[in-house]
C-alpha cells in the first residue's frame, strides 16, 4: 500500500476580515464556501493546518517598492475603499490581512521545504498574481507567491523556481517582479485579451532572465483538452529541462466552464487532471510543489475545483496521458516563439 501523501494549507478565518460593504467578486464567501465543503468532504479529513503569520516590511521590499508600500498604507484610512485603484478596494484592515496571507505562503512553503509536509495549498486572499513592483491591481495587495519564490530564494537558497500560473488572467504581477532573472521561471497560461491585457508569447524576459518568462495566451473556449495537450507538450518540458527545485503554482479558478468572469472552460475534472500532472512532474523532477490560491469568482465552481485539486494533491504521484487537442497544435506553430523552443524544446511526439 502506498503511504498517505500529506497535505498541508493554510487555511484561516483572518482572511474573512478584507471586505467591503458594497459587495465585490473578491469577497470573503469564495473562502467561507471553501473551507466549508473542505470541512464536509471525509476524503480532505487529513488535511494539516499551519498557522499564518504577517510577512515583515522587509519581506515585502524584497518584492515591492517601498513608495508602493507607503501608499498602500496611505490609501487604506482613506474613507473611500477604491481610492487607490477601481477593483483593488483598501479598508483599515487590509494590509494587515494581505500581509497574513503572504505570510502564510512563507510559512507553508517553509513546512513543504522541510518536508514537514509533503506538498500544500495556500487557501489565501487577498489574491497576489496582479501585484507589480510597485503597484497593486486586480484585487492584488501584495504578491504572495512571488514574496513566496523570493523566500525560497532568500531563506532556502533556491536557485531554481519554476511558477505555474493557471489562472484565466495572466500573472503580470509575477512577471514584472521575476522578468529579469533565471532564478524564476514564469509560465503563465491566460486567457488572451482580457485583464490585463498583456501576457503576449513574445514577453520572454530580459537580460538573465531572456527566455526565462513564458507567456501562453489562448483563445475563448480553451478546455481540459487544449490545457491536457499544453502541459504535454509545453510544460512537461519546460520542467524536464529547468529541473526546478521548486514548483509553485498560482492557482486560480477562474477557467472554470462556470466562472462569470472569462470564457474559458476547463471542467472541475480538468483541474485535478492538471493537479495530477504537475505533481508526477514534480516528483519526477526531484521538486518541491506548492499550490497558491488566485482568483476564481463563482464560489461553487471555485470550491469544487479547489477541493479537486486537494484530494489530487493527497494521492500517490502516477504518469499522467495527455491529450491530442488540434487547436493546440495549430496554436503553437502559429505563435510559439522559435527562442523559445530552442530553449526549452517542444515535446511533439503528441502532434
Ligand atoms: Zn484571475
Amino acid at each position: 500500500m502506498n503511504k498517505a501523501v500529506q497535505v498541508g494549507v493554510i487555511q484561516d478565518s483572518c482572511f474573512f476580515e478584507h471586505k467591503i460593504e458594497k459587495s465585490s467578486k473578491e469577497c470573503p464567501e469564495r473562502l467561507r464556501k471553501l473551507y466549508h465543503d473542505i470541512e464536509q468532504d471525509p476524503r480532505l479529513a487529513g488535511l494539516i493546518r499551519f498557522p499564518v503569520q504577517a510577512v515583515s516590511d522587509e519581506q515585502i521590499f524584497r518584492v515591492h517598492s517601498e513608495h508602493y508600500l507607503k501608499q498602500v498604507l496611505a490609501h487604506a484610512v482613506k474613507p473611500d475603499p477604491y481610492s487607490y485603484d477601481v477593483d483593488t478596494y483598501l479598508t483599515p484592515e487590509s494590509p494587515y490581512i494581505a500581509r497574513l496571507a503572504a505570510g502564510g505562503c512563507l510559512a507553508l512553503a517553509d513546512a513543504v521545504l522541510s518536508r514537514e509536509v509533503d506538498t500544500g495549498f495556500a487557501l489565501v486572499r487577498p489574491p497576489g498574481h496582479h501585484a507589480e513592483i510597485g503597484r497593486g491591481m486586480g484585487f492584488c495587495i501584495f504578491n504572495n507567491i512571488a514574496l513566496t519564490a523570493q523566500h525560497l530564494i532568500d531563506r532556502h537558497g533556491l536557485s531554481r523556481i519554476l511558477i505555474i500560473d493557471f489562472d484565466v488572467h495572466h500573472g503580470n504581477g509575477t512577471q514584472d517582479i521575476f522578468f529579469q532573472t533565471d532564478k524564476v521561471l514564469t509560465l503563465s497560461i491566460h486567457q488572451n485579451n482580457i485583464f490585463p491585457f498583456s501576457g503576449q508569447a513574445t514577453e520572454i524576459g530580459q537580460g538573465e532572465g531572456r527566455g526565462y518568462n513564458i507567456n501562453i495566451p489562448v483563445p475563448a473556449q480553451f478546455g481540459d483538452a487544449e490545457y491536457s495537450c499544453l502541459f504535454g507538450t509545453i510544460v512537461q518540458n519546460v520542467i524536464e529541462n529547468y529541473l526546478p527545485q521548486a514548483i509553485l503554482v498560482s492557482a486560480g479558478y477562474d477557467a472554470h466552464a462556470e466562472d462569470p468572469i472569462s470564457q474559458t472552460c476547463l471542467s472541475t475534472e480538468g483541474y485535478y487532471a492538471m493537479t495530477r500532472a504537475l505533481q508526477y512532474f514534480a516528483s519526477n523532477s526531484d521538486s518541491r510543489l506548492l499550490f497558491v490560491l488566485e482568483g476564481g469568482y463563482e464560489i461553487n465552481s471555485l470550491s469544487a475545483a479547489a477541493c479537486a485539486t486537494l484530494r489530487a494533491l493527497g494521492e500517490p504521484p502516477a504518469a499522467q496521458g495527455f491529450l491530442h487537442a488540434p487547436r493546440v497544435i495549430q496554436l503553437i506553430k502559429r505563435e510559439w516563439p522559435h527562442e523559445l523552443i530552442q530553449k526549452w524544446g517542444l515535446n511533439t511526439a503528441i502532434f
